[in-house]
């Protein structure tokens, strides 16, 4: 049993640095794509007082990062019921079909309204240019500056924003969500630039705080992605669902730091092919789409191979398109790999599988809507059900667009209602208990390598358990947490993992990106099932210090949340 506070700080400590008290119409946690652009449609609705925190600048994020595009319909050729198969198959039987065609149907639309504001995809006379990710059976992603489609998307919102009357708060850490009787009124913050805690009051809270990718060892995600939101949304009792599905990207390029540098998908999209240490092309004794086959089923082949050869990386070969059109087609890629010493055009690259997206996140409906009143999550941190098992490639972006249209509007009644004034000091311990010292450095680089390599690409339950044995050490060994950013990540990072390990445990199966070695077969009379993971609160106001929880995941056999409106 693991030692999980409801909060991470105590009252003494927010009035020993003179806690900070704002209030807002909106408060929205992140700065990626989901933030700006719930942001963006929050001001749509009238004179708002909106703020936005975020953790570091506000451009870095998994959204800045993104290289290969947005899936949606535009080709004459291609047609919603295309998009949605693709979705669902890649998604493993798990999919939210509701939620898939929602996405579908209301890409084109959305992606209208962001060409509007200025972001420029790339395009010829017959429309836009489209390329062709894994699993795909159509060429339906559209993307820009080559290989630099979210830093366009996430540079245009952002000066939008920054434009717009909205607090951008940066270099501000939200640790908490302040909630009472499963309704939330805003967050805890700790400002770094003036060392002070803010409580940021809000008649509606939005958690756009994307992905957990750094939980582990190897990862193509930003630095932001610690799973601060799925934590904090867990503590304050919301539901999260699916976590067990973390899809791996097959290639990132194989360098010595925990983020590397992603090779898109489109490269193989376009040509480039895979080969193992021996030279062969061995995907196509994996599947029939060969390198173009889903995510799950490339970072697999690419495992098994590196296992059989006792090598860490695999090649990926470009050499065969012209070196221009890689020039052009790939700029960002062409240039980090030269920095690095590369040149993609003369030589393959060595490339490995990375922690890359997670599917599951906090449960929304198809509205954004947790299962806390006020309190919403749009993007990677949210769970619709979507992806089901595993996500098709550039599925994400979109996501963000679409249901943080909705969320928006889900939210508008809220905002009209406005919130009661309360006195945010009465929510947290006055103390906690004092736990050991413990080396939160040492902790996170731990985390992420039993994370690696025993919550990866391949499980097994006797890795699962050590791990989960180890995490639970970790988490009880923790006190009262020290004032200091990277304590409260570790926290979370462990939280999270610790979640994510028992999913996996209970899922005795294998199924999109969860594979089981002892466990390889799918099996849907027992596991075409959610897992939803709520922690119990004993009511109003958790007060004990270093409370005393038992994890608590329940199998949910309906897939879908019923959408109310
Ligand atoms: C290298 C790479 C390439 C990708 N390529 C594609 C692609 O081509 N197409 C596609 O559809 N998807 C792609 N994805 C996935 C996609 O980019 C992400 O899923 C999406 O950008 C997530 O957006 P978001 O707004 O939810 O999160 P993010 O963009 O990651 O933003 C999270 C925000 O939350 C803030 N935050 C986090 N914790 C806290 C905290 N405690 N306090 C305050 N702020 C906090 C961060 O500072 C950040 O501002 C890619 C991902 C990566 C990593």
């Amino acid at each position: 049993m693991a030692h999980i506070g409801r909060y991470l700080v105590t009252a003494e400590d927010c009035k020993a640095r003179s806690l900070v008290v704002r209030h807002y119409d909106a408060v929205v946690i992140g700065s990626g794509i989901a933030g700006l652009w719930t942001t963006l449609k929050l001001l749509s609705l009238g004179d708002l007082r909106i703020a936005i925190v975020s953790k570091l600048s506000a451009h870095e994020c998994n959204t800045y990062y993104a290289q290969g595009g947005i899936a949606t319909v535009v080709s004459p050729e291609d047609s919603f019921e295309l998009h949605f198969r693709d979705t669902v198959e890649a998604g493993a039987g798990l999919c939210n079909e509701e939620a898939v065609w929602v996405l579908v149907t209301e890409t084109p639309k959305r992606i209208e309204e962001l060409c509007s504001l200025g972001v420029r995809f790339e395009s010829d006379d017959e429309g836009f240019k489209l390329a062709r990710e894994g699993a795909h059976g159509i060429r339906r992603i559209i993307y820009a500056r080559g290989d630099r489609t979210g830093c366009e998307v996430e540079q245009v919102l952002l000066s939008r924003v920054r434009g717009a009357k909205v607090d951008l708060i940066e270099w501000a850490f939200a640790i908490d969500l302040l909630t009472s009787d499963d309704e939330c009124f805003g967050v805890l913050v700790w400002s770094e630039h003036d060392g002070k805690y803010m409580a940021l009051l809000s008649s509606v809270t939005f958690i756009c705080t994307g992905g957990i990718g750094q939980l582990y060892d190897s990862t193509t995600n930003a630095k932001v992605a610690t799973g601060d939101g799925l934590a904090m949304a867990y503590r304050a009792g919301a539901r999260l669902a699916d976590i067990e599905f973390v899809q791996f990207h097959p290639t990132a390029l194989v360098e010595r730091r925990s983020q590397r540098l992603l090779l898109s998908e489109t490269v193989r999209g376009e040509g480039g092919i895979l080969l193992n240490t021996d030279g062969e092309r061995f995907m196509l004794r994996y599947h029939p789409m060969a390198e173009l086959a889903p995510r799950d089923i490339v970072s697999r082949a690419i495992f098994y191979e590196m296992r059989r050869l006792g090598k860490d990386h695999v090649l990926l070969d470009m050499r065969s398109l012209n070196a221009e059109f890689i020039k052009r087609r790939f700029p960002f890629i062409y240039e980090q790999c030269l920095e690095r010493g590369y040149d993609l055009t003369k030589q393959p690259l060595p490339v490995a599988p990375a922690a890359h997206y997670i599917m599951g996140g906090i449960e929304v409906d198809l509205f954004g809507r947790t299962s806390i009143r006020r309190l919403f999550a749009v993007g990677e941190a949210s769970c619709t059900g979507l992806h089901g098992a595993n996500r098709l490639a550039s599925n994400s972006l979109n996501e963000a667009l679409v249901f943080g249209h909705r969320a928006v509007g889900a939210a508008s009644e809220f905002i009209a209602d406005g919130h009661p004034d309360f006195d945010p000091l009465a929510l947290l311990p006055s103390r906690m208990v004092v736990g050991k010292d413990v080396d939160f450095v040492h902790m996170r680089s731990g985390l992420q390598k039993l994370m690696w390599e025993s919550v990866g690409i391949v499980r097994e339950r006797q890795g699962l358990d050590a791990t989960r044995s180890q995490l639970e050490h970790w988490l009880s060994a923790i006190g009262h947490v020290p004032i200091d950013v990277r304590a409260w990540e570790v926290m979370n990072m462990l939280l999270v993992g610790r979640l994510i390990v028992e999913s996996a445990l209970m899922r005795t199966e294998s199924r999109g990106a969860h594979y089981r070695e002892d466990y390889p077969i799918r099996d849907d009379a027992n596991w075409a099932a959610r897992l939803v993971h709520r922690r119990c609160l004993s009511g109003f106001g958790i007060k004990v210090p270093g409370e005393v929880i038992t994890v608590n995941v329940i199998k949910v056999r309906e897939r879908r949340l019923a959408a109310s409106d």
